[in-house]
């Protein structure tokens, strides 16, 4: 029986659709993680410009403070100077006779000095009228600011009306920036007698601006660069110059003949942090107004480094994240590997104990149905042994049957003799002839003895068989079988030959179904001789192994091949009805086979050697010492 075929997976279960909608997740999940990435880097980026812009914010801070403070104390250091000059002696007797020419020369070497001590670029004394009488530059000649008048100068007429002066600018006459403090000179009157004047070179303060990482800028009050560290920003305003105030720095000539540009600054505010952009460059600004100079200083710090670092921090941040992004997104794949792994194995477990069931199922009902037939097998078996008893029986009626035709012919001839020899026994005896009617009693004795020994056999067949095989010799069945088969011999005009040794050994048998045996394939034998060309019969016994072997061997066509399996079925023939009482039912050989069972033996036919014919051979076993007859 074909077993059940798996029935189709239900769909919620098919392992491709679930492979698609895994893949469909993952997709969606690097999507989402590489959104989420880039938000990250964006923010991360947002962030660390937010604080680069903050902590440069604060350096530049830190650097304006310091710049301030130096150039605060710079000049700071400068502006008593003036002052002090003018109390001294020299200068009060030098503003009372302006033409002692001994006096101006011992005054300019004194100014030459000082100057040089106190790193001013240079020391002068002016007259109320703005000439200056004396210089520390007085050896320059023309360049010598010594005859020189600066009663234009800002600083020369606030001096002149009693308080410190202070200006910076270009000098007009050395052409070198300088920062300018004065201060007046006072007589013994107690009225102003002259101007001492002290111009600081602001190259030193711009150099040591220069080489930091910042740049530093001051501007004037019109919002025009005075001291930058970028000498091409020198002199140009940050926002564009109006008119009025161009006009108002011409009018100072604080920058001689300098030209006067724009340097088109930009302002603008990034993270709450103030940034310039300079020609295309962007910088931050820290920026602070110094009120007693009027100045405002500006400290500017390239934002390109802080690009580069902001970047870097990026770079690192982005790095660090998709390392961090690549690391889960791994991690995920792989419980999503094991997630699925799992889920098959469940399923591959599902189906295979689904199979199994259905499987057990289909054995369950094959075994019952084997189970069924076994016990219907059984149940014919019993039937069969049933019938093969029965048959059994029927085949002794059968032999029976032989038996009293073979006995009926043994019987009516000796009658028929007997008869005949009474006869003419009467006849002698009337004629007185009672020698040769003794003869005839005496025939007629011997073939009742005869009659008697047929007999005998009937009462012998007839008995009931010995439950127990006991011990028999096969000789002394041998004159009786011939009896018995004599009449069919007789018929079909065989011949039989017997060569049993006188010392053949008891067989494990009971007599009479032992020459029921004989009987039985002695008779088939002669059915097969008869009419043939040799019909001689050989019935043969031999000691072999452990057992005794009689063979029944005839010259007739032999058994072919086709039937050789089933001549010891019951009911078995080639026979047709009617060939003789017994013949043609198929029995005999079957009956045999039960008895030479029943005694322990085995039976089975063969080809005769030489061919042709039948040679059966019957196997039995000895019998035992304690079974002897
Ligand atoms: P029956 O003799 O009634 O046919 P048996 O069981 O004695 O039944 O024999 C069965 C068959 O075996 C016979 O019909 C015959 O074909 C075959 N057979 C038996 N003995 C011989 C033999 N000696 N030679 C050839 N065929 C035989």
């Amino acid at each position: 029986m074909a077993l059940n075929a798996a029935p189709p997976l239900p769909a919620g279960l098919a392992p491709r659709a679930r492979l698609r909608d895994f893949a469909r997740g993952r997709r969606g999940l690097l999507l989402a993680v590489v959104a989420l990435l880039a938000l990250l880097v964006w923010t991360g980026a947002r962030l660390a410009h937010r604080h680069y812009h903050a902590s440069a914010y604060a350096r530049a801070e830190t650097a304006l403070r310091l710049t301030v403070n130096a150039l605060d104390a710079d000049l700071a250091r400068h502006e008593v100077v003036p002052q002090l000059v003018g109390d001294l002696d020299m200068l009060q007797r030098l503003v009372a006779s302006p033409d002692d020419t001994g006096l101006r020369q011992a005054t300019n070497l004194w100014l030459e000095e000082e100057s040089a001590a106190i790193a001013a670029s240079d020391i002068y004394v002016i007259k109320t009228d703005g000439e200056t009488i004396a210089a520390s530059n007085h050896r320059l000649g023309e360049a010598s600011f010594v005859g020189k008048n600066f009663s234009y100068r800002p600083y020369f007429i606030d001096a002149m009306k009693g308080g410190p002066g202070r200006f910076y600018g270009i000098g007009t006459t050395s052409g070198v920036r300088g920062y300018f403090y004065s201060a007046p000179v006072f007589g013994r009157s107690g009225r102003i007698a002259g101007v001492v004047a002290v111009k600081v070179g602001v190259d030193r303060i711009e150099q040591s601006w220069r080489g930091g990482d910042h740049r530093v800028v001051v501007t004037d009050p019109e919002g025009r660069v005075f001291m930058s560290s970028e000498p091409s920003w020198l002199y140009r305003s940050l926002d564009p110059a109006t008119e009025e105030r161009l006009a108002r720095t011409r009018a100072t000539r604080r920058y001689a003949d300098a030209p006067l540009g724009d340097l088109a600054l930009e302002r603008r505010q990034v993270f709450g942090v103030p940034v310039f952009r300079v020609a295309g460059d962007d910088y931050i600004a820290a920026s602070e107004t110094m009120p007693k100079a009027g100045w405002t200083v500006h400290v500017l710090l390239d934002t390109a480094e802080l690009r580069r670092e902001t970047q870097l921090a990026v770079a690192s941040l982005f790095l660090m994240l998709g390392a961090a992004a690549f690391g889960a997104v791994m991690l995920i794949q792989r419980r999503a590997q094991v997630a699925e792994r799992i889920a098959m194995q469940r399923f591959a477990r599902a189906e295979l104990e689904r199979r199994v069931e259905a499987r057990t199922a289909d054995l369950a009902r094959v075994n019952d149905r084997l189970e069924r037939e076994v016990a219907e097998r059984r149940a014919t078996e019993a039937e069969l042994r049933a019938a093969q008893a029965s048959l059994v029986q029927v085949g002794k009626l059968a032999a029976l049957g032989q038996m009293s035709a073979a006995l009926s012919h043994e019987i009516n001839q000796p009658l028929a003799a007997a008869r005949n020899y009474a006869d003419s026994a009467a006849i002698l005896i009337d004629r007185g002839d009672t020698a040769a009617a003794r003869e005839n009693i005496a025939e007629i004795l011997s073939l009742v003895d005869r009659m008697s020994a047929i007999g005998r056999h009937l009462r012998d067949a007839a008995a009931k068989p010995a439950a127990r095989p006991g011990g028999v010799l096969l000789q002394s069945l041998l004159a009786e079988t011939r009896t018995i088969v004599a009449a069919r011999l007789a018929t079909c005009r065989a011949e039989l030959l017997i060569d049993v040794p006188a010392d053949l050994p008891p067989l494990r048998a009971g007599p009479t179904r032992l020459q029921q045996v004989l009987v039985n394939l002695v008779t088939n034998a002669a059915d097969a001789v008869e009419g043939g060309p040799d019909r001689r019969i050989r019935l043969s016994a031999r000691v072999d192994g452990g057992g005794v072997v009689i063979r029944v061997r005839d010259h007739g066509p032999g058994v072919p091949a086709a039937i050789a399996e089933r001549i010891f079925d019951p009911f078995f023939t080639t026979k047709g009805v009617g060939a003789g009482l017994g013949l043609g039912l198929g029995l005999g050989l079957s009956i045999t086979a039960n008895i030479v069972r029943d005694f322990g033996g085995t039976i089975a036919c063969h080809d005769a050697d030489p061919g042709p014919g039948a040679e059966f051979r019957v196997r039995l076993p000895i019998a035992p010492a304690e079974d002897m007859p």
